[in-house]
């Protein structure tokens, strides 16, 4: 019956960001939290497994980057904006800000996503990229599974801003290309 309205609310919610600083936002630790923090996806799952477009329009922003990022899937073109959750478009733009600030340009070679509705690579859960809180740098020298070669000023931006490294965790589940705003997930 609105689909006229949703679509205008979605395009307008994706154009124009959620600019307001919210300087209190804190990554959120679990899935309950993380689905209080960030909305529950789980209702925009449609039966058949897709996600309802409406998420977009709902949750998602467009962030400007404050330098280009070549695509790690099509290294001959580079993005100066991307997709991510509404209330992480400052924090993105201002960790991005902080690698051109503190001379670290050339050691973000590529950009491997930030919104993305999928499973994770290695399980059955969302990937928080669903959620368009995560962001994958690097991944052709940051594979899943291997140490890789994050430059460590570079991490220490992330983690100051309170961004977990998928660097930090283990076994098959290493994972060096991936920050995520979040933690016990
Ligand atoms: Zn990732």
């Amino acid at each position: 019956m609105h689909e006229m309205n949703e679509l205008q609310l979605r395009v307008e919610k994706t154009v124009v960001p959620d600019a307001a600083p919210e300087p209190g936002l804190v990554a959120p630790h679990g899935l309950e939290k993380i689905v209080a923090t960030f909305g529950d996806i789980y209702d925009y799952v449609l039966p058949g497994g897709s996600l309802d477009p409406r998420w977009q329009g709902d949750y998602l922003a467009s962030v400007e980057l404050p330098f280009p990022l070549p695509l790690s899937w099509d290294l001959s073109r580079s993005v100066t904006r991307m997709i991510c959750h509404k209330r992480m478009v400052e924090i993105f733009a201002s960790v991005v800000g902080q690698v051109q600030a503190r001379g670290l340009q050339s050691k973000v070679s590529s950009f491997g996503g930030c919104f993305a509705f999928r499973q994770q690579r290695t399980g059955a859960k969302l990937s928080t990229h669903s959620w368009g809180i995560a962001i994958d740098l690097n991944p052709e020298t940051n594979a899943q599974g291997s140490h890789g070669s994050m430059d460590g000023e570079v991490i220490e931006i992330f983690r100051s801003a309170g961004f977990e490294w998928g660097g930090d965790w283990s076994g098959k589940l290493q994972d060096p290309m991936h920050f995520q705003f979040c933690s016990g997930y």
